[in-house]
């Protein structure tokens, strides 16, 4: 089968390697889509990549093609979404269901394992969630895009009543399904900022408030601060310092910060050096738990949450991460084999 891997620091490549076969407790699911996600790039930009060579592609769904030794209670051809946090299943964060924070470290499919980017996959059968009636190509990126906003929206929920405003910063795979979840699943007022026109029509689309260009930070935060005064709670899904400046700017005394987006920027904090309002709190969610998954996959169902999807052929995959590089992408670019 074809499989598009990350070989070396900076080097992918689209090889053929062997269907791989499901262990004792596994499944091997055809992959009907693999969203490309940002991350990617960050693990191709990485310097010193510790998995390789690895099958990229952590938001993946499909049918189940076969179960390996013990596993019951999938039917052959199910259609099926991965959830791809990998916790060692044992330690105090795991056992709360929160296999996003495992102590033990960090791992995942597409992260430390191989991924979806790929005609098939093998996964624990625990990672598999039924998609009912859900299309299968348009539920891949739920699997992360739509569950980490999903997630990070959860641990600020007590700030989003009505009344209270926030901020979306970077409407790309993520944004655009977070601006969907916030007005489903909150009565916040939602502001969102991206520096690319089309994100920005896709956010008033899909619902968003106003929106507001960050081409010229400062006049962003003016813009932001009048319609909002200040924010309750700043999402911020790319995570450069250029966004981390605009959400330490805008962000409410007693207000939330979400540092989702993994661009490597820098949040200068600096207690009694005025760089943040006093009582802010500052999360760095992580992907999400298993029972979010379910949850964003029935907001889905009820159709409060689609996904903008550009569609790439396997043989494409490079052309999707270039084009997810140069800021190309609206909503997510999706890899179906
Ligand atoms: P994406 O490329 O699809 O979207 C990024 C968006 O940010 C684009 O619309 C882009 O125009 C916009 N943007 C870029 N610079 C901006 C600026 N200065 N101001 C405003 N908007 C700007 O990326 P994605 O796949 O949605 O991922 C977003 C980030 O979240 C990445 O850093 C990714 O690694 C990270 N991520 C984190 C987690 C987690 O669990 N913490 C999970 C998934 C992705
Ligand atoms: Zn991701
Ligand atoms: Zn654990």
């Amino acid at each position: 089968m074809l499989a598009f891997r990350l070989t070396a620091a900076g080097a992918t490549a689209l090889q053929d390697v062997p269907v791989p076969e499901p262990g004792p407790g596994e499944v091997l699911v055809r992959v009907g889509a693999a969203g490309a996600c940002h991350s990617d790039l960050h693990m191709i930009d990485a310097t010193a990549p510790r998995h390789v060579p690895l099958t990229l592609g952590h938001e993946i769904a499909g049918w189940v093609e076969a179960l390996g030794p013990g596993v019951t209670g999938f039917a052959v051809h199910e259609p099926v979404g991965v959830y791809g946090v990998l916790g060692c299943g044992q330690c105090a964060e795991c056992l709360r269901g929160r296999e996003n924070a495992c102590r033990s470290g960090f791992g995942g499919i597409g992260l430390t394992r191989d991924g979806g980017m790929a005609e098939f996959v093998v996964v624990p059968a625990r990672c598999l969630m039924p998609l009912g009636g859900l299309d299968v190509v348009r539920a891949a990126p739920i699997a992360d895009a739509g569950l980490t906003p999903y997630h990070a929206i959860a641990m600020h929920r007590c700030a989003l009543q009505a009344g209270s405003t926030c901020v979306v910063l970077g409407v790309g795979g993520l944004g655009h399904l977070a601006v969907q979840i916030l007005r489903a699943t909150t009565a916040a007022t939602v502001i969102a900022a991206d520096i690319a026109p089309d994100a920005l029509a896709l956010a008033k689309r899909l619902g968003a408030h106003a929106v507001v260009d960050t081409e010229d930070p400062d006049a962003a935060v003016a813009e932001i601060r009048e319609h909002a005064g200040a924010a309750d709670v700043v999402f911020d899904f790319v995570g450069l310092s250029a966004t981390l400046d605009i959400a330490r700017r805008v962000v409410a005394t007693g207000g939330h910060l979400s540092l989702v987006g993994l661009g490597g920027g820098t949040l200068p904090v600096s207690p009694g050096g005025w760089t943040l309002p006093f009582e802010v709190r500052i999360t760095l969610p992580f992907w999400g738990t298993r029972a979010e998954f379910r949850e964003v996959l029935a907001l889905a169902a009820r159709g409060d949450l689609t996904t903008e999807i550009q569609p790439f052929d396997l043989a494409d995959v490079a052309t999707a991460y270039d084009r997810l590089r140069a800021g190309a992408i609206t909503g997510r670019a999706v890899v179906v084999p």
